[in-house]
């Protein structure tokens, strides 16, 4: 299972062996399993342990949803996540060759950068998202979150 824009996270509905053990794709088709397991290829792994049945494997798949859809609320389109290293890189370009220009072009880029970071820390916030998960989508602290931007709280 693949979720767009979180290309780091595979699920699978594993099956659990007799023993409790995880089964090994090589064991898949050779050994008796007494249930499924959701797992991830980040390393997570579904603490439910669902039936061996098929609608015990569409549960190991929701399960396997429930880990990823926050991920993918907080993972931008790629193609977008393309167009900004385009731009990054072609700024970068430009510095070496019109510093002056990069500057011009920086100052414009941060004005509407932060403008746009309020807003979106807002619309997140009004949305239900809490500070843990704006800091989770920054890559700061949920602390660190809470402190920059609390003064722009919709009250
Ligand atoms: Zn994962």
């Amino acid at each position: 299972m693949r979720f767009p824009d979180v290309p780091d996270h595979e699920g699978h509905t594993t099956p659990v062996l007799p023993d409790g053990s995880l089964a090994r794709s090589a064991e898949l088709f050779t050994r008796d399993f007494v249930g499924y397991q959701a797992t991830c290829s980040c390393g997570w792994t579904s603490r439910r342990r669902s039936p061996a049945t098929p609608e015990g494997a569409k549960d190991a798949e929701l399960q396997w949803y429930r880990h990823v859809m926050p991920l993918a609320a907080a993972a931008p389109p790629g193609w977008l996540v393309v167009k900004s290293d385009l731009l990054c890189e072609q700024i970068v370009n430009l510095t070496q060759e019109r510093p002056l220009a990069a500057l011009t072009l920086l100052s414009h880029v941060e004005s509407w950068q932060r403008t746009l970071l309020d807003q979106a820390v807002a619309a997140a916030r009004t949305g239900g998202a809490s500070w843990a998960q704006v800091g989770s989508a920054m890559g700061i602290t949920k602390q660190a979150a809470h402190e920059r931007f609390r003064a722009e709280e919709p009250s």
